[in-house]
């Protein structure tokens, strides 16, 4: 069946008065950027509680599976329903519409009752009368629809209004929509209401399901990534590219900060104890995300970090971290097992990327036995044999450091 238009539902929870419009707005913009990239024209616009999405051109102008994998990735849709819509008009020509989708949609023929009987459907039927002027009430359409339902197909179809197999939706708008398929969206909120934060983007499995989940909940994200030439290689680089591009195709757009990271590496080899290399590492990445995360607008980072996943993941170790961080860290992944990470990560599709084999830097300076319960004042002490090189390595790094914007 060809679909010219689809209602698309979204949580209401949490988005009354003033904030409904902001969400819905947005909403709206990120579906048209959804399906801006798409074949096909679209019409997109606000309807009462409802995203509606009318395709404009013939059968053939859009690919069907194409347009609700897209919409799957935007944020803030629960529910994708494909309609048919028509005018507002009496419950007889309502029903006649019904009866008529049902029959398309499920196979059912008006001659059935002859050809002996099947397995049968159970279907009931829900009106929602948004448009108060309508003069039927729900309970009068469901009750009239169903009956005709069963007149046009009593050998297939039965009532069940428990369990129903088929429920079949009539709202009642300005226009009628009938449906009975709600595919899931991803819920969420509509990326562009809850502000901007920089995502800590390793070639790992951790940060990019760490920056879909934080994006989900209607945060924009900015990224960046820990480039160490020639320790680390240029198709490193291009993984952790590959890696934004997907979770881009969630949060939109997203500015790939790629920072020069391997004097910051050598000099903390250098000087300070092997077994706090990490944790040092870590504190200077934390450093300069935030200074670009400041640059960019963003109100938080965003790590991959889990509990006890390595040692620089002790609490511990976090503690140490979060010491030089003024703004707050979001770990949406802090107390998932690393299977837990994994499935999400095959579900948003980076998974794949994530597991080929290309060397990262922490990798290249992990020392053999790191602590695991760093203190804070040692750490600082160690960190004091920088000080005569640091302002100048992060001065280099910081102006070095390359841009690729990701759309
Ligand atoms: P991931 O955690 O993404 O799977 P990983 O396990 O190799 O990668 P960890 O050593 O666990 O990385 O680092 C913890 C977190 O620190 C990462 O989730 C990421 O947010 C950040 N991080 C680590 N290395 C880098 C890097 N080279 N560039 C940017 N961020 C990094
Ligand atoms: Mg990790």
């Amino acid at each position: 069946m060809f679909y010219r238009t689809f209602l698309i539902k979204y949580g209401e929870i949490g988005i009354k008065g003033k904030n409904r419009n902001v969400f819905e707005d947005a909403l709206v913009d990120q579906i048209r950027r959804a399906l801006g990239r798409l074949e096909g024209s679209f019409r997109v616009w606000k309807e009462q509680g409802r995203v509606i999405i009318d395709v404009e051109g013939e059968e053939d102008s859009y690919d069907y599976d194409e347009l609700i994998e897209a919409l799957q990735r935007v944020f803030g849709i629960v529910g994708i329903c494909p309609v048919i819509k028509i005018p507002v008009a009496p419950q007889e020509e309502l029903a006649r519409e019904a009866v008529r989708f049902m029959g398309q949609t499920y196979g059912l023929s008006a001659g059935a009752e002859d050809a002996g009987p099947g397995e049968k459907i159970s279907f009931k039927v829900h009106c929602r009368r948004a448009n108060k002027n309508y003069p039927v009430t729900s309970m009068d359409v469901n009750a009239y629809v169903g009956e005709k339902l069963l007149e046009a197909y009593g050998s297939r179809l039965e009532v069940d209004v428990h369990k129903p197999q088929v429920m079949l939706y009539m709202e009642v708008r300005d226009e009628v929509y009938i449906y009975s398929q709600i595919i899931p969206g991803p819920g969420g909120m509509p990326v562009g209401t809850n502000g901007k934060a920089m995502l800590l983007l390793s070639g790992g499995i951790d940060s990019p399901v760490a920056g879909y989940m934080i994006a989900k909940r209607g945060v924009k994200i900015d990224a960046v990534y820990f480039h160490a030439p020639p320790y680390t290689s240029e198709r490193a680089k291009q993984k952790v590219v590959d890696l934004a591009e997907i979770v881009a195709r969630y949060s939109g757009p997203i500015r790939l900060h790629v920072v020069n990271f391997t004097d910051i590496q050598l000099a903390i080899y250098d000087k300070c104890p092997h077994d706090e290399l990490t944790i040092i590492m870590r504190r200077y990445m934390m450093r300069i995300a935030e200074y670009f995360a400041r640059k960019s607008n963003c109100q938080a980072l965003i790590t991959g970090e889990s509990i006890g996943q390595v040692a620089s993941q002790t609490i511990q170790s976090l503690v140490c971290t979060d010491e030089v961080c003024t703004m707050p860290v979001f770990r949406p992944v802090i107390g998932f097992d690393k299977q837990e990470i994994i499935d999400r990560s095959l579900k948003i599709g980076t998974y794949d990327i994530s597991i080929q084999p290309f060397e990262d830097c922490c990798t290249i300076f992990v020392a053999k036995h790191p602590v695991t319960k760093p203190h804070l004042d040692i750490i600082q002490k160690s960190e004091k044999k920088l000080d005569d090189v640091i302002d100048g390595l992060m001065k280099e790094a910081l102006e070095t450091t390359e841009l690729i914007e990701i759309d």
